[in-house]
């Protein structure tokens, strides 16, 4: 059985978000005397530089308000994190963490250094390379934000611990797991080998930013905010995200991470093993969250002949970036595995795309910082998609 403590939390205001994430761990039963002695790996989504109300990244509150109880229980809290494009130290200097890291003097780990996990019950890959400061403390304090993502429907405590890979290392796996599906397992791995793979296994406490979310073409600046009012905290990522989830009113069964991760038995069995404590999930929901775009069945395979040019091209969204927002900063071109964006053509004002060999991974999408990029249908992907919804069976097992 996991326990999901939800808790109502309306803004950053700091004593009221010192009072939310107290009362979450009190929900949930969990000893701060723990924290004491402890070095502790604090682990937000810092994704990219964002402003800190855009729902990018986890609030520097949170974060703050995090760190604050760590240290008072007398533990030692260290910032771990490997942003996708930039390194750490300008995100945080472009964002308010530069702020609470140094008013909390709080240490920063060193995202270079890199060493092995292994997970023997991996579908995909047992030996991931992750920061070795993960290996270096005590236990592990994950921070998620609450967002839609493009390919794996919501990003939340699951996909959070995939920060763990370095840098440009994260998009590199799109290459190696083209299909959605693939990627959703890969991050099951990934998930199960934070959770089983160290010797002898690290707590994991994740506590959700859900206060302002982000609804529509997350996970980067192409998402809008969404007040969503809540802090939710588990020491079960799956049971985490599953309640979030529900509380944000999604459809379960499109969130690979959750639907998969129940089945894998990489979290708690099903939904019905979740017992939620603190405020009534009924209370939270919301009604009117809007989800990333819908994928077609293509989308899902890198198998032939369904990861064709032709395909693709008929059937799976493209990226397409907007030459009246592109500022041509090409950030798009650093993290595409794929090698797919070129410089701009003379008297263009975006970079060129080869849709012929773009994987569709979206990461372009996921850091541009003008949010400049916007998924593309066909007519026929447009089709394609009517077809699908008429054949499409929501399970109640794992909505409950
Ligand atoms: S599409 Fe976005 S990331 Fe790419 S060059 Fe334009 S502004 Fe930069
Ligand atoms: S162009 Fe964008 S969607 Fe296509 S492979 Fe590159 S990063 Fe992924």
């Amino acid at each position: 059985m996991a326990v999901v403590s939800l808790v109502k939390c309306g803004s950053y205001e700091r004593k009221e978000l010192a009072g939310a994430i107290e009362q979450s761990l009190e929900n949930m039963g969990f000893c701060k005397e723990r924290f004491a002695g402890a070095r502790v790996a604090v682990k937000p989504n810092l994704l990219t530089v964002a402003e800190d109300e855009s729902a990018v990244i986890t609030h520097p509150e949170f974060f703050r308000a995090v760190v604050s109880i760590i240290k008072s229980c007398g533990g030692i809290p260290v910032l771990v994190e490997s942003p996708a494009v930039h390194s750490l130290q300008r995100v945080i200097k472009k964002t308010g963490y530069a702020e609470v890291v140094r008013e909390e003097k709080i240490e920063v780990a060193d995202p270079s250094q890199v060493r092995t996990l292994y997970y023997e019950n991996a579908q995909r890959f047992k030996y991931m390379d992750i920061s070795s400061a993960y290996f270096d403390v005590d236990m592990i304090v994950a921070l998620p934000k609450f967002k839609t993502h493009g390919i794996t429907y919501i990003t939340g405590a699951v996909k959070l611990l995939f920060g763990a890979v370095p840098g440009l290392e994260k998009s590199k796996m799109h290459l190696r797991l083209p299909g959605h599906t693939d990627f959703a397992d890969f991050l099951l791995d990934f998930y199960g080998a934070m959770t089983f793979g160290f010797n002898p296994p690290k707590p994991i406490l994740y506590v959700m930013d859900a206060i302002v979310a982000l609804e529509g073409e997350g996970p980067g600046q192409s998402g809008r905010p969404k007040q969503m009012s809540t802090v939710a905290a588990s020491m079960d990522g799956v049971a985490l995200d599953w309640a979030a989830a529900r509380v944000a009113g999604l459809d379960i069964d499109k969130a690979p991470t959750i639907v998969n991760g129940f089945a894998r038995g990489v979290g708690v069995a099903c939904a019905e093993d979740t017992e939620v404590v603190g405020e009534p999930l009924e209370n939270l929901q919301i009604r009117d969250f809007v989800p990333a775009a819908g994928e077609s069945l293509f989308s899902r395979s890198d198998r032939w002949p369904l990861n064709t040019e032709t395909f693709k091209n008929l059937f799976v969204e493209r990226p397409v970036p907007q030459p009246e927002v592109c500022t041509l900063c090409y950030e798009c071109r650093k993290i595409c595995p794929a090698g797919a964006i070129g410089a701009a053509i003379p008297g263009k004002n975006t970079p060129e795309y080869d849709y012929g060999i773009c994987i569709r991974c979206y990461c372009c999408l996921e850091i541009c910082p003008e949010g400049a990029i916007e998924k593309k249908k066909s007519r026929l992907h447009a089709f394609w998609a009517y077809l699908a919804s008429c054949f499409t069976r929501p399970s109640r097992r794992a909505s409950r």
